[in-house]
């Protein structure tokens, strides 16, 4: 393939930096992102953001079908030279967030994601794939090195927060790979890490995925008022009522939220619905 900063340049292409335009252009970086994510002959890959298309090619070169999604169309004459001869490839020019999640996965069945994704919006999308799918089998997504922190945070560190425990509901999350702010184009202020999802270990069951996204909202929702207080102001419950709920499911007195593990809050948030607090 040409030099992929010659093409963008031929091209006439300018990097929009409200589209989180960073791209990567190390062939050995990408293909061990790809490695990471542990694509193979049969897997299937959604892609958020082709960019340039560097990622695309390398996840095109092992994979069984590569489904990526593009929002801006300026794109298009770069992709179409990148991409030429990738047989198992498709590119959407559509805002990923404006897709409709479900629709999507009947059309892919189980499938991946394997993503550079732009910043601006790394921790909805992430968060629409925890909430909302049913064939994901997992997430490897480049994304800003302190937001992969926050990913993979232990309870009761600063990190460690809504979007933790959200996450491990599903299942693991690491940190795999620390990437430098010097292997993109252009350079971005922050230093970024992959982090690798996997729906397919670890993870618990709730009674009510809903009532435990409302648990954990209330566990975090004055990180320095205690979980009792942040019960009585959420859910109006007297104090002797919120005492008594946070008893009988083994949490001391005075607790903060923001120190009880995911499965913790997953108990809890299943007592909450068996007593009728969330319904
Ligand atoms: N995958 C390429 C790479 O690794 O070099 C590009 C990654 S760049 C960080 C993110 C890409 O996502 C940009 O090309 C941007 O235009 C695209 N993008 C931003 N918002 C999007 C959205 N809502 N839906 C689809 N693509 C989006």
């Amino acid at each position: 393939m040409e030099d992929l900063k010659d093409i963008l340049r031929s091209c006439g292409f300018s990097f929009k930096k409200q589209f989180g335009q960073n791209f990567l252009t190390d062939t050995n970086l990408l293909r061990a992102i790809v490695s990471d994510a542990g694509v193979g002959e049969s897997t299937v890959v959604l892609e958020i953001g082709a960019g340039a298309g560097a990622l695309t090619r390398a996840i095109s070169e092992r994979a069984k079908r590569v489904l990526s999604y593009e929002i801006d169309r300026a794109l298009q004459p770069v992709l179409a030279r990148t991409l030429a001869g990738c047989e198992n490839t498709e590119i959407v020019f559509r805002d990923f967030s404006k897709e409709n999640l479900l629709a999507l996965e009947g059309e892919l069945g189980e499938y991946v994601v394997t993503a550079n994704l732009p910043y601006y919006v790394t921790t909805p999308i992430v968060l629409r794939f925890v909430e909302e799918s049913a064939s994901c089998r997992g997430l490897t997504v480049m994304v800003q090195e302190e937001v992969a922190e926050r990913f993979c945070a232990v309870a009761g560190t600063a990190e460690y927060g809504a979007v933790t425990a959200a996450i491990a509901r599903r299942g693991t999350c690491k940190v795999v790979r620390r990437v430098p702010r010097e292997m993109f184009t252009p350079r971005p202020n922050v230093d970024s890490a992959v982090v690798k999802i996997d729906f397919t270990e670890g993870g618990f069951a709730v009674a009510s995925p809903r009532a435990y996204r409302e648990t954990v909202r209330c566990a975090f929702l004055s990180r320095r008022k205690t979980l009792e207080n942040n019960f009585v102001n959420t859910f109006g419950l007297t104090r002797a009522a919120a005492k008594e709920i946070l008893q009988a499911a083994g949490i001391p007195d005075g607790a903060r939220g923001e120190t009880l593990t995911p499965p913790v809050l997953g108990a809890l948030s299943d007592l909450l619905v068996e007593k009728g607090v969330i319904q």
